[in-house]
């Protein structure tokens, strides 16, 4: 795996990018994922990136642990529809009065915010852009739900055949190497009146855990500040009406007319960076140590199972 790929920045459009580290971690064994800081406008993100392929290996490696975790047919609605309820404080006073909820569902996962929204509403149309197999089975057969089999960061629009009301996209924006092809779509599929959930984590949290080995993992290609999220979001012509800046930051956006915010966050973010890494210095070059020896064990272990199969 090579990072070479310079592409500009989301927020910006400048080239100019600032070495901020290295990121490791054990799905990836010894390879290592730049990550740096745009000079202009103070985005975190990886840069250069790797190939394509280089990341559907990536996905590969860490996405079936991610659903193992959480299965599909799990039973215990309190820890499945928690984050879900969240939502609804969230949204609940623009949605009471409504009978009929046309939702958009956009990475999907298990299907559980749709699953929850049903139980809300007396009639709901559902659509969830999602290409993990047991969760389309799970959204087209028990919840009824239409699914679109498309890569979420490419174009869909067209696949739609109607506008909606509510769009969720939740942890998902920091995966994407299109974000402003996403929120640009999401604002195409809003309804008059509709409304877009959209959260993502907050890099200004950088200094609350381990750094290289943690907060930047390798599913992640970008670090939202409050600042860069808000800019890319009213480039394509969404304005919150509500939001909240914590760890995860989310907003609750309708549509106007689009405006270009400059954002100047490079030094505030730059300190942020530094002072994060050297606070978890010691703990990231240990973990760095594990990875290492781990990588090491798989390798010679690798060796051994290749020449017994000779
Ligand atoms: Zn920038």
């Amino acid at each position: 795996m090579k990072a070479n790929i310079k592409v500009r920045c989301e927020i910006c459009d400048s080239l100019s990018f600032e070495k901020v580290t290295k990121l490791r971690h054990s799905t990836i064994g010894f390879t290592s994922i730049p990550i740096s800081i745009c000079t202009q406008c103070g985005f975190v993100t990886v840069w250069p990136r790797l190939r394509d392929k280089d990341y559907k290996a990536i996905n590969q490696m860490w996405y079936p642990k991610k659903f193992k975790k959480d299965p599909i047919n799990l039973k215990d609605e309190d820890y499945k529809f928690k984050k879900w309820r969240k939502m609804w404080d969230i949204i609940e006073p623009f949605f009471k009065d409504k009978k009929l909820l046309k939702v958009l569902d956009i990475g999907s996962g298990q299907g559980w915010a749709l699953e929850f929204l049903q139980k809300k509403f007396e009639y709901i149309e559902a659509t969830a852009i999602e290409q993990w197999k047991p969760s389309q089975e799970y959204l087209m057969n028990k919840l009824g739900v239409e699914v679109i089999d498309k890569d979420i960061d490419s174009s869909w629009i067209n696949d739609l055949n109607k506008k909606y009301d509510f769009v969720i996209l939740r942890a998902t924006l920091e995966h994407l190497k299109n974000p402003n092809l996403v929120i640009k779509q999401i604002q195409l599929s809003l309804d008059k009146g509709g409304l877009a959930y959209i959260m993502v984590p907050n890099v200004e949290y950088i200094g609350n855990q381990p750094v290289r080995t943690d907060f930047f993992r390798p599913v992640h290609l970008h670090y939202f500040s409050p600042e860069t999220f808000k800019a890319l979001c009213s480039k394509w012509g969404l304005f919150p009406i509500k939001s909240e800046f914590g760890s995860e930051m989310w907003g609750l956006f309708k549509s106007k007319k689009r405006k270009y915010i400059t954002v100047s966050n490079y030094l505030k973010q730059k300190k942020l960076n530094d002072d994060a890494l050297k606070k978890y210095k010691l703990v990231d070059d240990f973990n760095i140590l594990k990875i290492n020896l781990k990588s090491i064990y798989i390798k010679i272990r690798n060796l051994f199972i290749n020449s017994d199969s000779l």
